[in-house]
């Protein structure tokens, strides 16, 4: 039986990887990977020849079997995604759950460990993270509200992964939330509604303005640069910024 390595890749900048790292994508008889041209990149920079395979959350039946058959016939195969760490907000878990659905624990599943988003963010952020929640991207339409909510009651600093297209939504709806909070806050939450109307009552005490957000946009790439503040003042910092809403971001919410 093969090994199967998960390794953790760049999130930007492309000296941001392990020496192990870059051994085994050496050694190994196959990359799995999200994005051939994103992960090619990354195996020039390194002069690695080693060759690769698109496995996404798309990917059949056939070819999860295709893969399965080579760990099986004692080939090693590496899993890594377009950035950081396979698994997180992004489909490397669901190979891992098949390889054990199939083999059990005679398969050897090793981690190699690297860059995500989520730490490097909370890394610079100021904010005190010994306890933290991860949302991971909130859903689009259906259960954000919900997620909002989840948000407002935290007792821990939250984070989540934002795309450009939603970036200054996201700030808008935490605006929204400040308001909706300042009421409660204010008033007393006589009749709450919608997502809030499903809080239990002692929960709704526990809910707390969204002042500090520190937003990161690009870490580790050349136009790193992290907002601090309120989301109204971030969205306006974003707007106001040359290469507006370019870029990849993780917001972390302090509580
Ligand atoms: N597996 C990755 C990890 O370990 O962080 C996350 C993959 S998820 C599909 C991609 C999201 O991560 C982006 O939309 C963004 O929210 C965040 N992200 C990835 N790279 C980033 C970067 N360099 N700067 C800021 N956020 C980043």
């Amino acid at each position: 039986m093969g090994i199967l390595y998960i390794i953790a890749t760049p999130i930007g900048n492309l000296e941001d990887v392990s020496f192990r790292a870059i051994r085994l994508l050496g050694e190994v008889d196959l990359v799995l990977c999200e994005d051939t041209r994103v992960t090619a990149r990354l195996l020039a920079r390194y002069r690695l020849k080693t060759p690769v395979l698109s496995y996404h959350q798309h990917t059949d039946e056939k070819k999860l079997d295709l893969v399965l058959g080579m760990l099986a016939r004692g080939k090693n195969l590496a899993l890594v995604s377009d950035a950081g760490t396979p698994g997180i907000s992004d489909p490397g878990g669901q190979l891992v759950a098949a390889a054990r659905e199939r083999f059990g624990e005679e398969v050897k599943v090793e981690s190699v460990p690297g860059p995500s988003a989520v730490t490097a963010a909370l890394s610079i952020s100021g904010i005190p993270t010994d306890r933290f929640l991860f949302l991971g991207f909130l859903p689009h339409k259906k259960g954000r509200q919900t997620m909002l909510v989840k948000i407002a009651v935290s007792e821990f600093p939250v984070v989540v992964y934002e795309s450009k297209h939603r970036i200054l939504k996201l700030l808008d709806e935490l605006e929204a939330l400040n308001q909706q909070i300042g009421k409660f806050l204010s008033a007393g939450p006589e009749k709450p509604a919608g997502a809030w109307a499903a809080l239990p009552r002692d929960q709704l005490s526990k809910i707390k303005p969204v002042t500090s957000v520190v937003v990161c946009r690009e870490l580790s790439k050349m136009h790193e640069t992290v907002y601090r503040g309120e989301p109204k003042a971030i969205k306006a910092m974003i707007q106001a910024s040359h290469n507006e809403q370019k870029g990849e971001f993780v917001v972390i919410i302090g509580r």
